[in-house]
């Protein structure tokens, strides 16, 4: 038997900063609030609730002077002058590449233009970015363009984590209908890099694996690209979901994680198929 495990699994760059960044400062501050999960993965939140940080949907459930950390996913500017007016001491750990794209937005709509945002409605990523201009359209797919008015000058930009191959045809399409458009390719390479690996691997597998949080966008996408190029695929969120006994049947298998999947649990998944095994 072989596994081919991706070189891009575990966490990336932005996650991995964040998550290590909350466990350090909960060991010093002793009670830390975090808007929203920091990851879309259930071991990893469970993990940091035990040290003391405490997840919240709302503002509101946070009393003033507290700590707030702010997850890599990035909020929209208001949540930051909320927080300030309720004396919260912020910690953020909105990743740089999300950062960036909340600037690009502001000074394109400061400059006129009008804000197409390319991405998944209801991710956290999208609702904050949404934040840095007024009026912005989101559109998700391709089909939504030929319901968007026409302007004179557009600004696009698009999730860190959405499907490149989808952006590519979402970008030439939006050429063809406005005359006066800026696109910026904002998709972050470790999303790239994942996808083009898992499929390269699901390619030369006989059974392709992804592991990854229920609610993460980015593992249902490396989900897709893996069924596009192997017939065998499964997406579990740890080593205790039943469909890993399939491994038996098979002598080539993949291992993929999403972008808020830790090593540990990739690590505890090979272990649990060479037990199968
Ligand atoms: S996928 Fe890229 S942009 Fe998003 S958090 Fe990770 S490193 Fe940052």
């Amino acid at each position: 038997m072989e596994i081919i495990i991706g070189k891009e699994s575990g966490f990336c760059f932005g996650v991995k900063r964040a998550v290590d960044g909350v466990e350090n400062e909960v060991k010093t501050k002793g009670k830390i609030y975090c808007l929203g999960e920091i990851v879309h993965n259930e071991v990893v939140v469970k993990r940091l609730k035990e040290k003391g940080v405490i997840f919240v949907d709302d503002l509101e459930d946070v009393n003033n002077n507290e700590n707030l950390a702010i997850r890599a996913h990035g909020v929209s500017e208001d949540i930051y002058d909320k927080a300030k007016a309720k004396n919260l001491n912020i910690i953020d750990f909105t990743c740089p590449k999300v950062k960036q794209i909340h600037s690009k937005i502001k000074e394109a709509y400061n400059q006129g233009f009008k804000i197409i945002l390319i991405g998944k409605k209801d991710h956290p990523e999208t609702i904050g970015s949404m934040g840095y201009a007024k009026d912005v359209y989101v559109i998700e797919d391709i089909s939504e363009i030929e319901t968007l008015p026409y302007f004179d000058k557009v600004f696009s930009i698009v999730q860190t984590t959405f499907s490149f191959e989808k952006y590519i045809k979402i970008e030439s399409k939006l050429k063809e209908k406005y005359n006066d458009i800026v696109c910026v390719n904002s998709i972050c390479p470790s999303t790239k890099n994942r996808q083009e690996e898992c499929r390269e691997i699901s390619r030369k597998v006989d059974f392709m694996i992804i592991i990854g949080g229920k609610n993460s966008s980015n593992t249902k996408k490396l989900f897709d690209v893996a069924c596009s190029e192997c017939e065998n695929c499964i997406i579990i969120q740890d080593e205790n979901d039943k469909k890993i006994e399939d491994s038996r049947k098979y002598d080539i298998i993949g291992l993929m994680s999403g972008a808020s999947t830790p090593m540990e649990t990739i690590d505890k998944v090979v272990e649990k198929i060479n037990q199968i095994k």
